[in-house]
């Protein structure tokens, strides 16, 4: 199993080292070559404006986008989700569309921009992730077809599934909690 790590801008060398802990062979992706031949992709955290540029001058943009419709499993984590979404609420961004929900980036405001907090996510097993949450978007819309694995105490949705497409609000990479990567593992072997 090989998995690429998107690694133009923001969090990617926290992913390579989750992933290469876990013993999977991992490679930081900054060309279209660099994906071929990868069983899954990994979308990380940053800023989704200098991600979204960086992904069309470097004619990375399509070509993701095409791999997401064709099943190529992908795991977008913060910036990551951003950039996997079909909408995003405030237009800023343009994403690759691969993912039926609307997001709203920035969605907590100053103060709270960023916080904690102790996640219920059923799918990881009974207990808490550890939720990173760092001037985070948030879920507003998602399709019938997403599986929304993890919301908030108030309900807002904060992790999402659509067939091998995963997506967070948060940071797992910043925890020492693997979890939620041996899931999306789970998911590029075809146990999820
Ligand atoms: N606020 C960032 C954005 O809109 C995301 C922050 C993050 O990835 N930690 O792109």
């Amino acid at each position: 199993m090989r998995i690429g790590v998107l690694a133009l801008q923001g969090a990617f060398a926290e992913h390579i080292s989750i992933l290469r802990n876990l013993e999977v062979d991992t490679m930081p992706v900054r060309s279209p070559q660099q994906l071929v031949e990868l069983d899954g992709l990994v979308i990380p955290g940053g800023e989704s404006t200098t991600i979204t540029k960086l992904l069309k001058s470097y004619n990375l943009m399509d070509k993701i986008g095409n791999l997401a419709e064709n099943g190529l499993p992908m795991l977008g984590t913060c910036a990551g989700m951003i950039v996997l979404a079909k909408e995003i609420s405030d237009s800023t961004v343009q994403p690759i569309g691969a993912m039926a929900i609307k997001v709203r980036r920035n969605a907590f405001g100053r103060q709270r921009d960023s916080f904690e907090s102790e996640l219920s996510i059923p799918v990881l097993g009974e207990k808490p992730f550890p939720g990173v949450f760092i001037r985070a978007p948030v879920i507003e819309q998602a399709n019938s077809d997403v599986e929304v694995i993890a919301r908030l105490a108030d309900g807002t949705m904060v992790a999402a599934k659509q067939d091998k497409l995963l997506a967070c609000a948060f940071h797992p990479e910043l925890t020492d909690d693997m979890r939620l990567h041996k899931y999306f593992l789970d998911i590029v072997t075809g146990e999820r």
